[in-house]
């Protein structure tokens, strides 16, 4: 297939990743990076910790410099895709410039799911996607002397953590019953628990928000579902995310929790692809099903897959998925997806915050999950990515090391 021009929808993570992969490939065809917000791409990671906490600078934050787009050829229009002509393959965008593909792919992410309470539309309630959410949040964060978290998912602990280190009294209100349930086994809650805990927030599991309390169109404080009452003059909320999947509706694509994409990562109309965390793809590492998965590597995997097949190298995407989230000194890394485990081997121990969990499913090990164990981390990549598997009863003997392990089982 000899592709001139490829149009690619959304310049977060994954869409300027397929462009970079793109040119390193070799693709000396017309490369347009259309993103409707502004400024050069940038990794959103730290906006929810380093940055807040001043850590790492805005300009810090983009991928390449300016320099770079104009060093490869890859044509950055600050624009939003509005429409997608499939039939005549153009693209057409809010500024009423249209543009023509041979390939289109739609990487255009995720936005967050509103608290849709009532009084979320006072000041002072954020959530946080954008660098300007992040903007409009650091100055808040330094003062701040009660903050409340909804959702105790990865960016919720991320940012409680933040408020805690600078001294704030921290409430997280969840409907769960424990941090970070939909991710992590219930061994490796616990240690999160108990650090936050010791950095003074306070956890409402099987709690809603019901109302936010205001005065002069400011939120002073929190109604739960309970009917407690908790002050709040920052209320920050992380409560899941919806694919941003409207041009792809209009166009008639393929549609399921996300843009429907095949095991190449193309949707329905094989002109066109979509991947990050608006792509919902047969995961492998899922029983086949069809799954979303928000994560920087996935990002970045999805893009370097299509970027070859795009090449002429097509093969299926079968990358093993792996997260991490840095909050306080906690640095925790996931490899494989735990969905379903129904049991665990742990090693290390919650006291000492160096702590790894297997998970398995059926008897086949599924998932590592290490705090503050990168060797760990790094030998169950491998582990997970390639026979021969490890059992619980071999992950259970005394003295078990995951690391020699790998090393000894190395092909
Ligand atoms: P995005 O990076 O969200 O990019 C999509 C872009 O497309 C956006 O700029 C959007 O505005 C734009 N867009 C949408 N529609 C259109 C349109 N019609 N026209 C033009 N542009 C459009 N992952 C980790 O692995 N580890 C972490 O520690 C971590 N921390 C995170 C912290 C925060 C605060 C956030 C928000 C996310 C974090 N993530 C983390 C998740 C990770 O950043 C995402 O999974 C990743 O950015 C997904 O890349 P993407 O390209 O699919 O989407």
């Amino acid at each position: 297939m000899s592709l001139s021009s490829v149009v690619i929808v959304g310049a977060g993570q994954a869409g300027f990743q397929v462009a970079a992969s793109l040119r390193q490939g070799g693709f000396t065809g017309h490369i347009s990076l259309i993103g409707d917000e502004p400024g050069l791409p940038y990794q959103r990671p730290p906006l929810s910790k380093a940055y807040l906490l001043g850590k790492i600078s805005a300009a810090n934050l983009a991928f390449r410099p300016e320099a770079f787009f104009d060093q490869q050829q890859i044509e950055l229009l600050h624009d939003s895709a509005t429409t997608i002509d499939r039939q005549n393959r153009h693209v057409v965008l809010a500024s009423g410039k249209s543009l023509q593909y041979d390939h289109l792919v739609l990487a255009t992410g995720a936005h967050n799911r509103a608290l849709s309470i009532p009084g979320d539309d006072l000041a002072g309630v954020f959530g946080i996607k954008t660098l300007a959410d992040a903007n409009a949040l650091a100055p808040r964060v330094k003062d701040v002397r009660n903050v409340v978290v909804v959702g105790s998912g990865f960016i919720g602990l991320e940012f409680a953590a933040v408020a805690a280190a600078q001294g704030a009294s921290v409430h997280v209100v969840d409907l769960g019953d424990r941090p970070m349930a939909r991710a992590v086994s219930a061994e490796m809650s616990s240690l999160f628990r108990q650090a936050h805990e010791a950095w003074g927030v306070q956890f409402h599991f099987r709690q809603g928000v019901k109302r936010l309390i205001g005065e002069n169109g400011q939120v002073t404080a929190v109604e739960t579902t309970d009917g407690q009452i908790l002050p709040a003059e920052l209320l920050v909320y992380g409560i899941g995310v919806i694919p941003n999947i409207s041009i792809a509706t209009e166009a008639g694509l393929e549609i399921e929790n996300g843009i429907k994409v095949d095991a190449n990562l193309l949707t329905s109309d094989p002109h066109i692809s979509a991947i990050g965390d608006v792509a919902c793809f047969p995961c492998i590492h899922n029983h086949g099903e069809h799954s979303r998965i928000e994560s920087v590597p996935n990002a970045m995997d999805q893009a370097r897959t299509v970027s070859a097949r795009l090449l002429g190298k097509a093969s299926p995407f079968v990358a093993t998925p792996w997260f991490w989230t840095d909050q306080g000194n906690l640095k925790l890394q996931i490899v494989g997806l735990s969905t379903g485990y129904d049991s665990t081997v742990s090693l290390g121990s919650i006291e000492s915050q160096q702590f790894t969990v297997l998970c398995f499913r059926k008897g086949q090990l599924v998932a590592i999950e290490s705090c503050n164990r990168p060797g760990d981390h790094l030998a169950g990549k491998k582990i997970l990515s390639r026979p021969p598997e490890l059992t619980a009863a071999e992950a259970s003997a005394p003295e078990f090391d995951l690391k020699a392990w790998e090393l000894a089982h190395r092909a």
